[in-house]
C-alpha cells in the first residue's frame, strides 16, 4: 500500500505527505523514467549507449539515419533507446550535421531528449496525462529568458520542420512544455559506462524541495535507470515528504541562486531562512574589526540584505561579500594539492567559519586525497595523517547529520571513508603499545558500527556503478573477521 498521498492547494502547487508514521529507510515508491537522453548542451554522444564519440566527419555514425552512434551500437541489429527517433529521421531524411571540431558542444542533440518525450507520448498517452501533463514547465517564467529563443529555432523549429512532427499533431506549445519539464525537472544520472543523462522522472517530481531533505533516491542503471526513494529519517503521519533539488553542500546563497535559476522558485525551508543554518555557520564570515564575531546575512532570503557581526556594530554590504567569496573561491580552484588544501584551512581561520561552505569544501577534498592519492594511499599514511583523516571525515559527517540526516548516501559514504583510517590508526597505536587490548577491540567496535551503517544505506545503490556497495561488503567481512580473531586469542 503506498505510504503517502499525493495534495494540492495554491502555495505548494502539487506536494505530498505521509499516511502513516514511517521509519527511517521506509520504501515509498520507485519509478522507470518517462524519457532518457543525453543532456543539453552536451558534447556528441552515442543515441544508444550515451558514451562520447567524435562529431566531426570521421566519427561513427547510424547507417540507417546517419546520427552518432558509436562502433558498438552502429552493428546493433535492433536499437532500443534511438529506435523511434531513427524511424523519424530517417522518414523525414533529417540528416546529423558534423561538427566543425570535437570540442564543441552538439546542440544538435538538444532535440533528442524533447523528442524521445513526444514519442512516448505518442506510446503511452495515458501515463502522459496523469504524470507527465501536470509537472511544472515555468513558461511565464522561461519566455522571457535567452534560451527561450534559443530552444524555439534549435528544438522547436527544427521538431515542427524539418522533424515534420507537425504532421503528427505536435503543436509549438507543447514542445516548449517538454522542453520546460525537462528543464526544470529532469535528473542526472550516469550510465553504467560512466556517461552523464538527464532523466525524467514525474513521481520524484512531486515531492516538494527542501534543503534539509526527509527522503533520499537512488538510480539502477542497470534496470533502465529504475529510482528508487526511500525516507531517510522517521516520518510522522501527516507530515510532507521532501527531496533536494540543489546541493545540501553549498551556501545558501549559492543554493538560491541555483534554484532560482533552474528551477524558478526561492526556497523558504528553516535552513534558508536561518542566517546561521541552522547553527553550523556555513555561511559565516569571521569579523575583521572585533575578530571574534560572525557576520551573517540581516536576511538570507534577500541576496541584497546587509550583512552584520553577531558580536559588534560591524557592518557590510552584500555586494562586499559575494565579491570577497569570489576572491576566495577563484584562489583556491587554482590547485587541490594537499599542502597547499592544508595551508589554505589555517590562513582562511580569520576570515571563514570553520563549518564555512568553502571550508568545508576544502576538508573534502582533502578528504579524498588521504587515502586516495598517489604517495597518499591508505597505508602509506602516517599515523598523524590517519589521525587527520578521521577528524576531517568527523567534521564533514557532523555537518551532513544535520543538512542530509539519517540514511542518506552522503553520510553513508563519508561513513565509509571513516571506517578504514579508524581501523588502521588504531592498530599502529595498539603495535606501539598506546592503545591496551580492550581499547583497540573498542575502536575496532566503533569502525563495525560505522562499516554496518555505512553499507545498509549503500545496499540501496546499484552495485554496478557504485562499486562501494562492492568493498563495503568486503571490507565488513574482513572487519569481522579480524575481531572475532583478536576476541579468540584472549
Ligand atoms: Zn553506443
Ligand atoms: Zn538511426
Ligand atoms: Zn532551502
Ligand atoms: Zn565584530
Amino acid at each position: 500500500m503506498q505510504k503517502f498521498s499525493i495534495e494540492k492547494n495554491s502555495e505548494l502547487g502539487r506536494y505530498t505527505i505521509a499516511t502513516e508514521n514511517l521509519q527511517p529507510g521506509s520504501y515509498l515508491f520507485d519509478e522507470l523514467p518517462f524519457a532518457v537522453g543525453p543532456k543539453a548542451r552536451s558534447l556528441c554522444c552515442c543515441l544508444e549507449c550515451y558514451c562520447l564519440i567524435d562529431g566531426t566527419a570521421s566519427g561513427s555514425r547510424c547507417e540507417k539515419c546517419s546520427w552518432p552512434l558509436c562502433n558498438d551500437c552502429s552493428k546493433l541489429t535492433e536499437f532500443s533507446a534511438h529506435k523511434r527517433e531513427c524511424e523519424v529521421f530517417q522518414a523525414a531524411k533529417c540528416k546529423f550535421y558534423n561538427l566543425p571540431d570535437p570540442n564543441v558542444s552538439c546542440i544538435q542533440l538538444d532535440c533528442i531528449t524533447p523528442l524521445r518525450v513526444l514519442l512516448e507520448r505518442e506510446a503511452d498517452m495515458d501515463r502522459w496525462n496523469i504524470e507527465v501533463d501536470p509537472m511544472e514547465d515555468h513558461r511565464d517564467k522561461r519566455f522571457e529568458t535567452d534560451a527561450w529563443d534559443a530552444d524555439q529555432q534549435n528544438i522547436v523549429g527544427y521538431l515542427l520542420g524539418p522533424c515534420k512532427l507537425k504532421d503528427r499533431g505536435i503543436t509549438e506549445e507543447i514542445i516548449q512544455k517538454v522542453i520546460g519539464i525537462l528543464e526544470v525537472n529532469a535528473f542526472e544520472a550516469k550510465t553504467l559506462k560512466g556517461d552523464y543523462v538527464r532523466c525524467l522522472y514525474p513521481k520524484l517530481a512531486i515531492l516538494s524541495h527542501s534543503c534539509i531533505p526527509n527522503t533520499t533516491h537512488a538510480i539502477h542503471p542497470s534496470e533502465n535507470f529504475k529510482l528508487n526513494v526511500r525516507s531517510t529519517i522517521a516520518i510522522s503521519k501527516g507530515s510532507q515528504l521532501y527531496s533536494c533539488y540543489t546541493y545540501t553542500l553549498n551556501g545558501t546563497m549559492d543554493r538560491q541562486q541555483h534554484l532560482m535559476e533552474g528551477k524558478y522558485f526561492q526556497c523558504h525551508c528553516e535552513r534558508c531562512s536561518d542566517p546561521t543554518e541552522l547553527g553550523t555557520h556555513f555561511s559565516s564570515m569571521k569579523c575583521r574589526d572585533c575578530l571574534y564575531g560572525d557576520v551573517d546575512s540581516s536576511n538570507p532570503l534577500d541576496a541584497e540584505a546587509i550583512w552584520k557581526c553577531n558580536k559588534c556594530p560591524m557592518e557590510i554590504p552584500a555586494e562586499s561579500i559575494r565579491e570577497s567569496l569570489k576572491a576566495l573561491q577563484n584562489e583556491i580552484e587554482c590547485t587541490n594539492s594537499v599542502e597547499f588544501l592544508e595551508f589554505s584551512l589555517e590562513e582562511y581561520e580569520g576570515i571563514l567559519h570553520p563549518n564555512h561552505y568553502i571550508m568545508i569544501s576544502m576538508k573534502s577534498a582533502l578528504i579524498d586525497s588521504y587515502g586516495h592519492m598517489k604517495s597518499y594511499l591508505l597505508a602509506e599514511l602516517p599515523d598523524i595523517l590517519l589521525h587527520r583523516k578521521i577528524e576531517l571525515c568527523e567534521e564533514l559527517l557532523s555537518i551532513l547529520d544535520i543538512f542530509e540526516k539519517g540514511m542518506s548516501r552522503a553520510r553513508a559514504l563519508m561513513m565509509y571513508e571513516l571506517h578504514a583510517p579508524i581501523v588502521l590508526y588504531a592498530r599502529s597505536q595498539y603495535d606501539i603499545g598506546h592503545l591496551t587490548k580492550l581499547e583497540y577491540l573498542e575502536q575496532l567496535e566503533k569502525a563495525r558500527r560505522i562499516l554496518n551503517e555505512s553499507r545498509e544505506i549503500l545496499e540501496w545503490e546499484d552495485e554496478n556503478v557504485c562499486l562501494i556497495v562492492i568493498s563495503a561488503r568486503k571490507s565488513q567481512e574482513t572487519l569481522e573477521k579480524l575481531i572475532v580473531s583478536l576476541e579468540m586469542e584472549q
